[in-house]
């Protein structure tokens, strides 16, 4: 199920609601992090893309989360600093940005938004 390539490097699987398979994922947070994997020249691991309502509250997010309509992903890289990815994901603009302790937080809202958790 969503066994499916949606970009050179990445696939639809990776976004899916991890309770229930749904999914859900803007193009515009695609393009953003199709460019955030050519800039970093190695692999984007994303922990969490599209979640359901049941999801969004175990993970305790936000009620409104850009997570729930699929334009936001928490990603992480080996080998480089949430701090230093942040900075390379605002380059590129992506406009919510939130630095947590293992991954980062990126979401397409309209006007910039830097937080760290
Ligand atoms: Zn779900
Ligand atoms: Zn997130």
């Amino acid at each position: 199920m969503n066994n499916i390539r949606i970009a050179k490097n990445f696939k639809l699987k990776e976004f899916q609601c991890p309770c229930c398979k749904r999914v859900m994922i803007d193009s515009k947070l695609l393009e953003g992090l199709v460019l955030l994997r050519i800039m970093l020249n190695r692999p984007i691991y994303i922990t969490s893309g599209y979640r359901c309502n049941k999801e969004n509250e175990r993970v305790k997010g936000y009620k409104t989360s850009y997570h729930m309509v699929g334009m936001a992903a928490d990603i992480k890289v080996k080998d480089i600093s949430i701090r230093d990815l942040a900075d390379i994901a605002q380059d590129i603009g992506f406009k919510g940005i939130g630095e947590y302790k293992k991954h980062l937080h990126l979401d397409i809202r309209e006007i910039l938004y830097r937080w760290v958790d």
